[in-house]
């Protein structure tokens, strides 16, 4: 299949989207968007340095004023508009993301897209929706009433594995309550995010309001997080990572949204439709080729159903197809990289020193043999406490794990750093109802795995980060709260003055 996305024309004027226009950067480094289908280079471009950080802040700091000062209904206004556009261009935004990330076009289709104009639509709504305590007299001699303000610049930060959707996720909910936005996508995947900045610019949002810096993580991603202009970091990528973002936002004291990696558990009881949690599982393990921070990745079958879950999911593995990521047909695309690939590979090949690899195991060979493909890979007999069942592996491989009681499994099911989402399969009421409550994790999927909605909060507990992606919640924490107090007695004296002045 040919690629129809000509990325060297598109952005022949750089990778930097700055104030309205595209610039290259300045910082003498370039950086190859590889095709990872094939290994060719489809893009070359110049890193962003600081000094283009700084530019793009001062854009972004100039906007402000305005964008901020703007009615909910007149930011709500473009961003419907914002949405309309996106939904226009559905297939130019698909084929970039496919060539970029070496994802199905049908996964780009009918996920990452309309995902994203889901998203666009429900935050142009948001924008309207205020939501505060009531002003009220809750003194008798005040009246207090709540603003809710934007904060400012909001510094953002994307990893590459739905570029298009993370920077969805990070501009929507921080544009909608009036703030201004850089986005620096992963270096590997700028393409829709560029894109999605001129969408807005086209859709009529001022020059400013939304901006895109593409550099290394180490130079402009630091610089970003530690500018002092930048009064939000909303970061999106691995725990390590997110760690030493942390450390740069806490010394400028900035507000902080965190989310990050995920090591999500599936666990089946021995009531649960077993024809459907095979599907969940292969589905859940596989969907962009296992590069998903809510995968399914450690299955905990009760005993009973364990032999045949293992042998449903290794057949259902074997009918996934592997292809080029424009054929329709496709199910399963490349990784991200070479390097991904080898990364997943050296997971599965240390494993086989204490596990089994059911499997998969292996890179295909022959017509595919260029791009950074993987089998997808069904491991047993891990114990708990192994590398496989801990860390998050970010490739197209699933764990299976027996338990006994129901105790065990919803414990093995918390047995790791991460809390980011979660799964339960079951038909009794009572078991599903105790995972929801037990299960530490930001979302509990009963009886499905993966789905996603712009209503629905998206974020994690424990090592997964904190605060929300999409939804209300996600609007708030790119809003600042004010309480504003009037007196309204208009005596001189107040009466609380005497914890000072005593009766004089
Ligand atoms: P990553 O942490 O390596 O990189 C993420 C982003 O951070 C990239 O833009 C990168 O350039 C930048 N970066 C790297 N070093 C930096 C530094 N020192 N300072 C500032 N920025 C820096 O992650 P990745 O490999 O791109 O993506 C995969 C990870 O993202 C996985 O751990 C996955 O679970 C996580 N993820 C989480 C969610 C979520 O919603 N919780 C969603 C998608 C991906």
């Amino acid at each position: 299949m040919s690629n129809p996305f000509q990325a060297e024309d598109r952005f022949s004027d750089g990778a930097q989207y700055i104030g309205g226009e595209l610039r290259p950067g300045t910082s003498g480094r370039k950086h190859a968007v590889v095709d990872p289908a094939t290994g060719d280079s489809v893009y070359e471009y110049e890193l962003a340095g600081t000094a283009d950080v700084d530019a793009v802040v001062e854009s972004a700091a100039r906007a402000f004023p305005g964008w901020a000062g703007a009615t909910p209904g007149e930011r709500s206004d473009a961003m419907h508009r914002f949405a309309a556009v996106l939904a226009e261009r559905a297939e130019d935004f698909a084929d970039a993301e496919s060539l970029q990330c070496g994802k199905p076009i049908r996964l780009s289709t009918e996920f990452d897209v309309p995902g994203t104009v889901d998203n666009a639509a429900f935050f142009a709504g948001a924008a309207r929706q205020l939501e505060g305590k009531s002003a009220g007299e809750y003194s008798a001699d005040h009246t207090s009433y709540i603003r809710r303000e934007p904060i400012g610049v909001v510094g953002s930060i994307a990893p590459w594995n739905y570029p298009l959707q993370m920077a969805a996720w990070k501009v929507l909910p921080a544009i909608a309550a009036g703030n201004t936005v850089v986005l620096k996508p992963a270096e590997l995947t700028p393409l829709t995010s560029l894109m999605f900045a001129q969408a807005a610019t086209e859709a009529g949002i001022p020059d400013g309001v939304v901006n895109i810096i593409s550099g290394a993580g180490k130079d402009a991603g630091e610089h970003l997080v530690g500018h002092p202009d930048i009064a939000m970091t909303s970061f999106t990528g691995s725990t390590q990572v997110g760690k030493r973002v942390a450390e740069i936002a806490t010394g400028t004291v900035k507000r902080l949204h965190l989310e990050l990696g995920g090591k999500a558990p599936f666990v089946v009881f021995d009531d649960a439709d077993l024809e459907a949690a095979v599907h969940g599982a292969v589905a859940g393990a596989l969907i962009n080729t296992g590069q998903d921070c809510t995968a399914a990745t450690r299955a905990y079958i009760q005993r009973p159903l364990y032999d045949a879950f293992v042998s449903g999911v290794a057949d259902l593995m074997a009918t996934v197809r592997l292809g080029d990521p424009f054929d329709p047909v496709t199910d399963l695309g490349p990784l991200i990289s070479h390097a991904q690939r080898d990364r997943v590979a050296a997971f599965v090949e240390r494993a086989r020193s204490y596990a089994t690899v059911v499997t998969g195991g292996e890179a295909p060979q022959g017509e595919l043999a260029e791009g950074a493909y993987y089998r997808p890979t069904l491991v047993t007999g891990a114990a708990q406490d192994s590398e496989i069942v801990q860390s998050e592996i970010f490739g197209p491989v699933l764990v299976v794990l027996p338990f006994d009681s129901d105790d065990e499994g919803i414990a093995l099911a918390n047995d790791t750093p991460y809390g980011l989402a979660a799964s339960a399969w079951s038909r009794d009421v009572y078991r599903t109802g105790r995972a929801t409550r037990d299960i530490k994790a930001g979302c509990v999927w009963i009886n499905d795995h993966i789905p996603i909605l712009s209503e629905m909060p998206h974020g994690g507990y424990k090592a997964s980060g904190f605060g929300k992606d999409m939804s209300a919640y996600s609007f708030e924490e790119y809003t600042q709260v004010k309480h504003v107090m009037y007196d309204n007695t208009a005596v001189a004296r107040k009466d609380w003055h005497r914890t000072v002045f005593g009766d004089r």
